[in-house]
């Protein structure tokens, strides 16, 4: 088993969760983490360090097509081991809904 970003993390990309992860498991989008589910050792310690809950068990009934998302971006973003700069305006995506489908970038994050 392994968890998985879901769409909280669109616009806010916080990163409190990046230092947690003892296998660097996070690739960076422009505006989202991915975690490759294949490298991911279950251990759950990110889980709790993210503000926006948006890290979730493959397994959860919510998972639905998030766990095929992590997997096809962590092979196409780059991995990170350090959180770099934090949108201005992530607190004011938190509470937003439905932002997969007009707030997510395939690209690349660009550091
Ligand atoms: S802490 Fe949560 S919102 Fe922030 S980058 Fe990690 S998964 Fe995304
Ligand atoms: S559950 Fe553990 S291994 Fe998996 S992404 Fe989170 S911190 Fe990394």
């Amino acid at each position: 088993m392994a968890f998985i970003v879901t769409e909280a993390c669109i616009r806010c990309k916080f990163q409190d969760c990046v230092q947690s992860c003892p296998v660097t498991c996070f690739h960076e989008g422009a505006n989202m983490l991915v975690i490759d589910p294949e490298a991911c050792i279950d251990c759950g310690a990110c889980v709790p360090e993210c503000p926006t809950e948006a890290i979730i068990r493959d397994t959860a009934p919510e998972a639905g097509k998030w766990l095929a998302f992590n997997r096809k971006y962590a092979a196409l973003w780059p991995a990170i081991r350090e959180p770099g700069d934090i949108p201005e305006d992530a607190d004011d995506w938190i509470d937003v809904e439905g932002k997969l489908a007009d707030q997510f970038s395939p690209e690349p994050a660009s550091r």
